[in-house]
C-alpha cells in the first residue's frame, strides 16, 4: 500500500524509549498555532512509500527497540499505520505513536490498532500550554497512554527531553526530538575547521 511520509530516521534515541526507527508521516489538518512541524501539513508534499518497503527496511535494521510513528498526523493515513504498526508488533518490536486527536476519538474510531501501540501519545502542540519538563512532549495538554505492559509509567521521570541534529550528504540540517527550537535555531553557531589529511 502507498503512503506518504515527511521523513524517516533510522536510528534515533530522542523519540521515545531507547533507539528507535522512526517515521514522520506527511499530512496533518489541524494546523496547531505554533507547531514546529509545519511542512508536514500538506499531503500533497512529501515521499511515496510503500508499506511493505518500509517493514521491510524496519525489520532489517539492527540495534532498534522499537519504531515510533508521528509526523504530521499518522491517523490521517490509517491503514497505512495500521498495516505497520501490526507488522512491527508481531515481530517483537515496541510501537509508540504520537496523535494530535484525542484518545477518546481513537478509541472510538480507530480502535483496532490499539492492541498493536504500546504507547500512544496524544494532543497535538499548544504553544499557550508550552512545557518541555516531560520527555518527548512540548505541551502540558498532551497525554501518555501505556497500553500494554512493555513500557512502565516511570519512564516519564527517567528519560529527559533531548534534541538531535542531523547533517545530510547535501548540507540539508534536520533537528529532531523536543525543546525549544526556536530558542535553538535563533543561538545556532556553525563552526567549520578543514583539515589537511595528507
Ligand atoms: S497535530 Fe501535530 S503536526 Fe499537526 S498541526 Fe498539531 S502539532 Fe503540528
Amino acid at each position: 500500500m502507498e503512503f506518504k511520509v515527511h521523513h524517516i530516521l533510522k536510528n534515533t534515541k530522542v523519540e521515545g524509549p531507547d533507539t528507535r526507527y522512526c517515521i514522520w508521516f506527511q499530512g496533518c489538518s489541524k494546523h496547531c498555532p505554533g507547531c514546529w512541524a509545519k511542512d508536514t501539513w500538506d499531503i500533497n508534499k512529501g515521499i511515496k512509500y510503500t508499506t511493505e518497503n518500509i517493514i521491510n527496511d524496519i525489520l532489517n535494521t539492527k540495534n532498534i527497540e522499537g519504531v515510533t510513528f508521528l509526523g504530521g498526523e499518522p491517523f490521517e493515513q490509517f491503514d497505512a499505520l495500521f498495516e505497520i504498526a501490526h507488522a512491527v508488533h508481531n515481530n517483537n518490536l515496541g510501537t509508540l505513536c504520537f496523535t494530535g486527536k484525542n484518545y477518546s476519538e481513537i478509541k472510538e474510531k480507530y480502535s483496532k490498532i490499539l492492541p498493536y501501540l504500546d504507547l500512544l501519545i496524544d494532543g497535538g502542540f499548544e504553544e499557550k500550554n508550552k512545557d518541555f519538563s516531560r520527555p518527548w512532549v512540548g505541551s502540558s495538554n498532551q497525554n501518555y497512554y501505556f497500553l500494554s505492559d512493555r513500557y512502565k509509567e516511570e519512564i516519564i521521570k527517567e528519560y529527559k527531553n533531548k534534541i538531535e541534529i542531523n547533517i545530510k550528504k547535501n548540507g540539508a540540517i534536520f533537528i529532531n526530538g523536543m525543546g525549544d527550537f526556536n530558542k535553538l535555531v535563533k543561538n545556532l553557531k556553525i563552526h567549520t575547521q578543514v583539515t589537511c589529511k595528507k
